[in-house]
């Protein structure tokens, strides 16, 4: 494709929602300063966005303090908290459209994928976890001697969320409804580059009538607002989803203010292994879909893909092959497979490990350059003769890399695929039930797919072994990280 289009004014979006969300009522900043959200496809501004800060954090704190301890939230039947993630998922499906243009919009993801996906993944988030609201419960225990002893699962308190942009409305959904549901309330610092789908479903969350203050939405930076709230002394727990990077900063300032709880879901560097039995044009199909999906920028992309020896070739030429096929263009026409990158620094970023596989002696077997002139395009990207040794085999590019590695044995590539600091995920292709096994039990990783991939459901937990992070999302196990456990003993 030549420049890449500016879209069609009807097939733009209006904004309604740029402010804060304290306590209910949308407001300006403190410092009364804004920052420009960007449309990703042409680097233009779509509008500005009130840009929260150390004081906000303090205002938004208290409102959700104040919620968790006097106001109806607390007092409220599990049940109603139930029937109101119930009403936000409703209003959430009747808004898909519009949320699916916002969320494409901001972040450059396809519509149909923001439809199909994120969308659709949102709504059964929160139908999900509504489900849960009154289903939380204790257990009574046998103790020795005299006395009734039984356990309650309370809300941990003021819960700090912040989330990426890679699936803006879908991060969000992770972190507020099991928070929701167990009866926390929460401070949210969506991605600056992202904040505006995070923003109409405040207005959303509003009309499902959720009480003051139980919801507080803050967009702005990391290092100033993300900031405030991990080190803020009245968050009883950070929820925190990015770069490894930045985990390790959120549990330095959980450390040095009240060890509030935290849970971590950080980078990945997913190995993909195909063995010689699989069904090829399946593994190639899977393996194209387990990176590219999203544009690369999925913390569980499977970067590393190895590829065992006896089909190495071919399975290099056909993955060239459907990498060239794949469609780059405007993220509002329905035949774009990938839109561009979040923004220039991603841009940048993933141009930069490109460079560097190409100066490690890597063999560029398709792509490597931008798409367009405008916006953060880059063309589906595939790497051959790869080593462990290279960059692009070792960090996380979060971009449209593909870097493809030859094996030989079992044994060898499970000693190459667990050598790396991260643990998200992995998967294995065969036709061989003992190989599956063999993978899916000795693969330190949070998640096995076996002969597919970038399975997620809203049941199955979800998290990363070593540096990949810390707790488990989505599923029973997910809303565990949001109770307290309280031993109550009676003597009788
Ligand atoms: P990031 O800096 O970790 O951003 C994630 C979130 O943390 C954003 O809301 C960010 O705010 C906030 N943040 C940044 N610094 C913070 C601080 N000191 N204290 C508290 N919060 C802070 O990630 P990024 O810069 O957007 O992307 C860099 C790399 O992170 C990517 O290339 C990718 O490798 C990885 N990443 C992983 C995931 C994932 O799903 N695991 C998602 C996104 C990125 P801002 O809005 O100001 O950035
Ligand atoms: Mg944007």
């Amino acid at each position: 494709m030549a420049s890449v289009l500016q879209h069609p004014a009807e097939q733009r979006v209006p904004v309604s929602a740029t402010k804060l969300l304290i306590n209910n009522r949308w407001t300006a900043s403190a410092s009364g300063k804004t920052f420009p959200t960007i449309d990703p496809a042409t680097g233009e501004v779509i509008c500005q966005v009130a840009e929260a800060d150390a004081a906000d954090v303090e205002k938004a704190v208290s409102a959700a303090h104040a919620a968790f301890e006097r106001g109806p939230w607390r007092k409220m039947p599990a049940s109603e908290r139930g029937r109101l993630l119930h009403r936000l998922a409703d209003l959430i499906e009747d808004h898909a459209e519009e949320l699916a243009r916002l969320e494409s919009l901001d972040n450059g993801k396809p519509v149909s994928v923001a439809k199909a996906v994120d969308v659709a993944a949102t709504v059964g988030c929160y139908r999900y976890f509504a489900g849960w609201a009154d289903k939380v419960h204790g257990k009574t225990i046998p103790i020795d001697g005299d006395f009734f002893c039984y356990t309650r699962h309370e809300p941990v308190g003021v819960v700090g969320q912040i989330i990426p942009w890679n699936f803006p409305m879908l991060m969000q959904a992770w972190k507020l409804a099991p928070a929701l549901a167990t009866g926390n309330t929460v401070v949210m610092k969506p991605a600056e580059q992202t904040p505006l789908t995070a923003l109409r479903i405040g207005e959303l969350i509003m009309e499902a009538g959720f009480p003051e203050g139980v919801v507080n939405l803050l967009p702005g930076y990391g290092p100033t607002a993300g900031a405030a709230i991990a080190h803020h002394m009245d968050v009883d727990k950070v929820a925190f989803t990015g770069s490894t990077e930045v985990g390790h900063l959120i549990m330095e300032a959980a450390a040095k203010s009240n060890l509030k709880r935290v849970t971590l879901e950080l980078g990945g560097k997913s190995p993909n292994i195909v063995f010689a039995d699989t069904d090829i044009d399946r593994a190639v199909e899977g393996a194209h879909f387990g990176l590219f999906f999203n544009h690369g920028q999925c913390c569980c992309a499977g970067s590393r893909v190895f590829v065992e020896e006896k089909i190495y070739d071919q399975f290099v030429e056909k993955s060239g092959a459907r990498a060239r096929k794949r469609t780059v263009g405007d993220p509002f026409d329905p035949n774009t497979e990938q839109g561009p990158q979040v923004d220039e620094a991603q841009f940048d970023k993933v141009m930069g490990y490109i460079e560097s596989g190409r100066q490690e002696g890597a063999k560029l077997v398709c792509g490597g350059d931008r798409v367009g002139d405008r916006g953060y395009f880059i063309q589906p990207t595939v790497f051959a003769d790869v080593n462990d040794d290279m960059k692009i085999a070792r960090e996380e590019i979060f971009g449209p890399v593909m870097s493809i590695i030859p094996f030989n044995s079992v044994d060898e590539v499970v000693e190459r695929a667990n050598r790396t600091t991260y643990g998200l995920a992995a998967a294995v292709w065969t036709r061989d039930i003992q190989k599956a096994h063999a993978i899916a039990n000795s693969v330190r990783a949070g998640t096995v797919w076996v002969n597919c991939y970038n399975i997620l459901d809203t049941r199955a937990p979800f998290g990363g072994f070593k540096q990949s992070g810390i707790g488990r999302e989505l599923g029973e196990y997910g809303l565990q990280q949001y109770t307290e456990i309280k031993t109550v003993t009676v003597k009788l």
